[in-house]
């Protein structure tokens, strides 16, 4: 069967066809500035070349409609029709504490999700125009909704609730719920595997270092803290956001700048992080390593601060879960660089980790970075929440 694969932004939607039997990539691309001037869609058949082609696209439903058009076109087309298509999973933000696992689509599963509106204000209401267009579009295809919090739900008490008044979790749920579920489980699944172990039997702590950023501890086979909150404004030093602060800040801010809550928040989620530690310089991990290596001070203390960070977050975890046996990484910047791995390893020193340079070097594949002889392994695996949402999907409707 053949999913197709949606996750929709408030202007983008990208999208993957996988044949879940074989789990290959079909076709994959990219709608942009959907409801803006200069609307474009990116395909890329697999093995093919990548088509851009500037288009109107009001809203999202003419973005999936050419999204359908593109995938059973004459020319650029992978499928003869729709039918070939048998279902669509939905890539969803926040699902609250209403939804623990991925469920099949119906009316009463989107009122579920609205309910979830007022705790991803930006996220979760593009993600259900994205559910409303496929259904327009795709009557009788078989939808699946797969969220971003749903792994997470597993963490106890003590990891979820804050030291705010207890009235606050039960009149508005406020508590930690945790984002990049489904990169968390795929990458903690993959590396059972790849050591032979029982998942049920293993402390796993996966550090997701891409733009957006988070660690999560996953003990037995289930999360049991991860280091985004409420929304994914909490945690590590990101791209863009600041992760922790000490929330006494944002007035103090507000006071000497005479901004607003609001824009102070849009500062601390667009232009903190290393871009803000950089001093505007670039949001660009990739960027930032180049003017590490020239020894440019800005870049220095960036860096330096992002991997004192998650190193921080690492030494929580495993007093957490008294002990660890593996340390993963993956995303942009956990996979493809062999630079923040080692500058966080070496932090480690206490679990007995002992990277080995050469396969340190290595990116982008699934790969043990220690020596034979270091107590704790650390391993990188290349995340991919496409294909893991397609499973979840295919095992929903099969
Ligand atoms: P993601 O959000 O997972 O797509 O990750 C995006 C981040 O990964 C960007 O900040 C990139 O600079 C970073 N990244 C991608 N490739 C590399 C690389 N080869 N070295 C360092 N950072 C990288």
């Amino acid at each position: 069967m053949n999913i197709l694969v949606i996750n929709c932004g408030s202007s983008s939607l990208k999208f993957q066809l996988i044949d879940a039997a074989t789990e290959k990539l079909i076709a994959k691309g990219l709608c942009e500035r959907i409801g803006i001037d200069g609307s474009q869609i990116s395909y890329t058949p697999a093995g093919g070349q990548k088509e851009t082609t500037v288009t109107p696209m009001k809203d999202h439903t003419d973005a999936i409609r050419l999204v359908l058009e593109a995938l059973t076109g004459e020319k650029t087309g992978v499928v003869k029709d729709l039918k070939e298509i048998g279902a669509v999973g939905h890539r969803i933000v926040h699902g609250g504490e209403r939804f623990a696992a991925s469920t099949v689509i119906t009316d009463e599963v989107i009122e579920a999700i609205t309910e979830c509106n007022d705790l991803a204000p930006l996220h979760n209401p593009a993600n259900l125009i994205g559910i409303d267009a496929c259904r327009k579009l795709m009557p009788g295809t078989p939808m699946v909704a797969v969220f971003d919090t749903a792994f997470h739900q597993t963490m106890p008490k003590e990891a979820y609730l804050y030291g705010i008044p207890y009235e606050y979790y039960e009149k508005y749920k406020i508590r930690r719920y945790g984002f990049h579920g489904t990169s968390h489980s795929y990458v903690s699944h993959r590396a059972a595997e790849i050591l032979q172990k029982d998942y049920k039997e293993l402390k796993l702590i996966v550090c997701h270092l891409g733009n957006g950023a988070s660690v999560s501890a996953v003990k037995n086979g289930k999360c049991v803290d991860t280091s985004m909150g409420l929304t994914p404004l909490e945690g590590l030093i990101m791209g863009t956001r600041s992760g922790d602060i000490d929330p006494a800040i944002i007035e103090f801010l507000c006071n000497k700048e005479n901004k607003s809550v609001s824009e102070i928040l849009n500062e601390l989620n667009k232009k903190s992080g290393v871009l803000g530690l950089s001093g505007g310089f670039s949001s660009d991990f990739r960027d930032l390593e180049d003017a590490y290596e020239k020894g440019e001070e800005f870049a220095i203390r960036t860096m330096d601060a992002f991997a004192y960070r998650v190193a921080k977050y690492v030494g929580a975890y495993v007093a957490a879960m008294n002990g660890v046996d593996a340390v993963c990484f993956t995303a942009g910047l956990g996979e493809n660089s062999g630079f923040i791995r080692k500058k966080i390893c070496a932090y480690l020193g206490y679990l007995g980790v002992s990277l080995d340079p050469e396969l340190n070097a290595r990116r982008g594949e699934d790969l043990v970075i220690t020596t034979k002889d270091s107590r704790t392994k650390v391993l990188m695996i290349p995340t991919n929440e496409e294909l893991a949402i397609a499973r979840e999907t295919f095992a929903l409707v099969k």
